[in-house]
């Protein structure tokens, strides 16, 4: 296609709400009749690669640039597709590689995924004019969606691939056979079709916690968000998928609200790595705490789930009130060791 060397691409649509930088891609690499592949190659060359790594999340500057520069888009829209845009929100610091806060991992081998990186849910899809996948939907804690009151996906229901949605033009002609990014690659079920599963939780009040911080994640630059908060909550759950034989504080929280423990830990464990389930059940599990922070680390500090000193183990820069709430348990010790 002639135009793609001018200043301005012919098509220049500009990203839907909340859109994902790569969605938004695929979408203009489509617009000019091109798969996204070959669009990125003839616009960036073979230099800049987009699709072998999680550009959403580095949020390379010749990508942001090439997008501001041949849409004609404001800066600040592009930069709010990455999900380094989430940087002061959801997580202190951006880094490169590692896991992120409450970024979900893509785990990225070649141009395939590993990990449930993508949500999504099929009610926003099923209502899109032209379906289009959110950057909240790459948020670890953010497993429900606010405007239609259901439980998101992580996988394709019927064969049970992540979802990438590049690679839906694998193995097509040309892009006009490629369909719409709501199709499953691997399987071609649509994804508007996946069950509409009903929010669940095992208390309201830890519920309510969780909905705040998903419906927080929804307004302009986390407007609503408490960063503090959700490193705590980050910290909590480490403290729950840790491997530490003294720490139980998963099974306490578990057993205290009545319901089964679905984690098997194997190996290391991060919230951004887990399966929907297993996160929502998490986050519930956390969310109750936060609730009711003092009194309840409390319950399960005096029933031996865990130590004061695992409270701030590798937590850089608590919150002063966290820290105060977890120094509670180490006077209490001093106190216990030296009883009058
Ligand atoms: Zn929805
Ligand atoms: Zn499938």
């Amino acid at each position: 296609m002639k135009g793609l060397t001018a200043s301005l691409w012919p098509v220049r649509y500009k990203p839907y709400p909340d859109e994902l930088l790569t969605s938004w891609l695929i979408r203009l690499a489509w617009g000019h009749g091109l798969k996204a592949q070959t669009f990125c190659n003839r616009v960036f060359g073979g230099r800049h690669q987009v699709w072998n790594r999680d550009s959403d999340r580095l949020a390379p500057v010749w990508l942001i640039n090439a997008l501001v520069e041949q849409t004609g888009t404001p800066r600040q829209i592009v930069y709010g597709t990455t999900l380094r845009a989430y940087e002061g929100i959801l997580y202190p610091h951006f880094r490169p590689s590692g896991t992120l806060p409450w970024v979900q991992t893509l785990m990225v081998y070649h141009r395939s995924r590993r990990g449930y990186g993508v949500q999504f849910c099929p009610v926003c899809l099923a209502e899109d004019e032209c379906p289009y996948f959110r950057r909240a939907w790459r948020v670890s804690f953010n497993t429900m969606c606010m405007r239609h009151g259901v439980m998101l996906h992580d996988r394709c229901p019927a064969c049970g691939m992540p979802v990438v949605y590049h690679r839906m033009e694998m193995g097509r002609g040309s892009v006009f056979e490629v369909g719409s990014m709501a199709d499953c690659h691997a399987c071609g079920f649509s994804l508007v079709e996946a069950p509409r599963q009903e929010i669940w939780g095992y208390d309201s009040q830890a519920l309510s916690f969780h909905l705040g911080l998903c419906r927080a994640l929804t307004e302009p630059a986390g407007a609503g968000m408490v960063p503090d908060k959700l490193r705590v909550m980050h910290q909590l759950i480490r403290l729950m998928v840790s491997r530490y034989k003294t720490i139980s504080l998963r099974q306490y929280v578990s057993k205290t609200l009545g319901v089964d423990d679905p984690i098997e830990i194997a190996g290391r464990v991060f919230v951004e790595t887990q399966p929907l389930v297993a996160r929502h059940h998490l986050i519930q599990l956390a969310a109750w705490l936060m609730v009711d922070l003092a009194t309840r680390l409390e319950g399960a500090w005096r029933a031996g789930t865990l130590r004061y000193n695992h409270l701030e183990k590798d937590f850089d820069e608590a919150p002063d009130w966290y820290r105060s709430i977890a120094d509670l348990f180490m006077d209490w010790r001093r106190h216990k060791r030296s009883p009058g």
